[in-house]
C-alpha cells in the first residue's frame, strides 16, 4: 500500500494496552493506524480524518461500541465506513448486531485471533480502496463527459452562428444582385437598341463610316449582347428565388428552334463546326422562350469550354411517343468527375479563372427551366473527351391537379 492510497484505521478502546496489541497485529497490513481511548475522542478523529475502518471494543465506560456505531452511522460521510466490533461473546451483543446492515459491520470475538483480525481488516481495506478508485474514476468520467458536452455545445453554437451569418450574407448578395439586375435592365435595353440601329445603318451603307468605326460598333453590339445575357440570368435567378419564373406552354417546333439557334451561334465562331441532327416536325408543348434559353445556354457553354474549337453536335429527337431529347455535345475541356454533381448549383464554376467568362448561373437556370417542364438534364462525359448535356422532357407537361381535402 503506497503512502498516497494508505487507508486510515481508527482503533477505539479505553484500555491502551489493547490498542497496543491491535497495533502489533495490524502492523503488517500497511495501513495508517489511529488510536482513540474513548468514544468522544473517536468522534473527534472521525470529524477531521477520512476513516476507512473503525475497530472498537463493545464495552467502553462512557458510551458502548453500539452507541458509538449508531452516532457514526448518522453522519452522512461515514454511512459506508466499515466497523469491526471486538467483544467477549455475549448473546445480547450478538442479538444487537443483527440490527446492522451486513457487510459494513463485522464482529470478532475476544480474545482476538490475530490472523482473523488481520484477514478481516485486509479485506475491508481493499474494499475501501477499490470503492475509492471507482469513485475517482467515476468523477473523472463525469468531468470528461461534462467537458465534451460543453465543447460540443460551444462548437454547435459556433456553427449555428456561422451558418446564420453565411445565410444572411447570401441573402444580402442575392438581394443586391437582384436590385442591380433590375436597375441595369432599362439602360441596357436602350443601349442595345441604339447599338443595333447604328450597326444596321452602317451595314446597309446608310452611314458612311470608316472601318474602325464599323468594327467598334460591332464590338459594342456584341458586348451589349453579352451584358444583356448576364443581366437576364441574374433576373432569372431573382425570379426563381421569388417563384416568379413561370412557363407558358405553346406548341413549338423544336427542330426549327434548334436550327435558328445553331445558325446564330455559327455566326459567332470560326473555330467550331455545328452538326445538327433534328427529327422533322417534332412539335412539343413547351415554353418557347424558356426552351430557347436552355439550348442557348448549352451552346454558349459548348463554345466557351472548347476554346480550341472542334465539332459541336446538337440533337433533337423523339424518345418514344411521349418524350423528347435535346442534347449538345462538344469536344472541349470536359468536366472532372468529382465536380459533375456540383455544376448545376448556382454560382458554381468548375474551371480555373481563365474560363470564367460567366457567373456560374447558366446551368442552374437551365436545370430549373427544364424542371418546370417536368424534365431532367444530365451530363455525360464521352470517353473521347468533351462534355454532353442531355435534356429529357415530356412532349406535354402534366398540369398538377390541386388536391382538395373535404
Ligand atoms: P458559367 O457562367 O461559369 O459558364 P454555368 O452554370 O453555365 O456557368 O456552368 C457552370 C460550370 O460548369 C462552368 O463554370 C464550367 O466550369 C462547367 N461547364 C459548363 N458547361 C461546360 C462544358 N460544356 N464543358 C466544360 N465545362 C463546362
Amino acid at each position: 500500500m503506497s503512502a498516497n492510497d494508505q487507508v486510515n484505521i481508527l482503533m477505539v478502546d479505553d484500555q491502551p494496552a489493547k490498542l497496543l496489541t491491535y497495533e502489533a497485529i495490524l502492523a503488517e497490513v500497511g495501513a495508517n493506524l489511529i488510536r482513540a481511548t474513548s468514544a468522544r475522542e473517536a468522534l473527534e478523529r472521525l470529524l477531521t480524518t477520512e476513516i476507512a475502518i473503525v475497530l472498537m471494543d463493545v464495552n467502553m465506560p462512557e458510551m458502548d461500541g453500539f452507541e458509538l456505531a449508531e452516532m457514526i452511522r448518522q453522519h452522512p460521510r461515514y454511512q459506508k465506513t466499515a466497523i469491526i466490533f471486538i467483544s467477549a461473546v455475549r448473546q445480547t451483543d450478538l442479538d444487537r448486531l443483527k440490527g446492522y446492515e451486513v457487510g459494513a459491520i463485522d464482529y470478532i470475538p475476544a480474545p482476538v485471533i490475530p490472523a482473523i483480525l488481520r484477514a478481516k481488516v485486509r479485506v475491508l481495506a481493499e474494499l475501501f480502496q477499490k470503492t475509492r478508485q471507482l469513485e475517482e474514476m467515476n468523477q473523472e468520467l463525469e468531468r470528461r463527459v461534462e467537458e465534451r458536452t460543453a465543447a460540443l455545445e460551444a462548437s454547435m453554437a459556433g456553427e449555428r452562428e456561422a451558418r446564420i451569418a453565411a445565410e444572411s450574407a447570401l441573402q444580402v448578395r442575392d438581394e443586391f444582385l437582384s436590385i442591380a439586375a433590375h436597375e441595369l435592365k432599362t439602360p441596357l435595353t436602350g443601349l442595345s437598341a441604339a447599338s443595333q440601329i447604328l450597326v444596321r445603318k452602317v451595314h446597309k451603307g446608310d452611314l458612311d463610316a470608316p472601318l474602325w468605326l464599323a468594327n467598334g460598333l460591332r464590338t459594342i453590339e456584341q458586348q451589349v449582347d453579352r451584358l444583356t445575357r448576364l443581366t437576364g440570368r441574374l433576373l432569372d435567378v431573382s425570379r426563381l428565388d421569388h417563384d416568379k419564373l413561370t412557363i407558358e406552354l405553346t406548341p413549338t417546333d423544336l427542330g426549327a428552334l434548334a436550327e435558328r439557334l445553331v445558325a446564330a451561334f455559327t455566326a459567332r465562331t470560326t473555330k467550331h463546326t455545328f452538326v445538327l441532327s433534328a427529327e422533322p416536325d417534332l412539335v412539343a408543348d413547351v415554353d418557347a422562350d424558356g426552351m430557347e434559353r436552355v439550348l442557348s445556354n448549352l451552346l454558349d457553354n459548348a463554345l466557351k469550354y472548347s476554346p480550341e474549337g472542334g465539332q459541336i453536335d446538337v440533337e433533337v429527337a423523339r424518345v418514344g411517343a411521349q418524350r423528347f431529347r435535346l442534347s449538345v455535345r462538344d469536344h472541349g475541356i470536359g468536366i472532372p468527375p468529382e465536380q459533375q454533381e456540383a455544376i448545376f448549383q448556382r454560382f458554381y464554376q468548375a474551371h480555373a479563372a481563365d474560363y470564367r467568362s460567366g457567373l456560374g448561373l447558366g446551368l442552374y437556370i437551365t436545370q430549373q427551366i427544364v424542371a418546370l417542364h417536368e424534365g431532367t438534364i444530365e451530363l455525360e462525359s464521352p470517353a473521347d473527351g468533351g462534355a454532353r448535356f442531355v435534356v429529357l422532357a415530356p412532349m406535354k407537361v402534366k398540369v398538377a391537379t390541386p388536391v382538395h381535402t373535404p
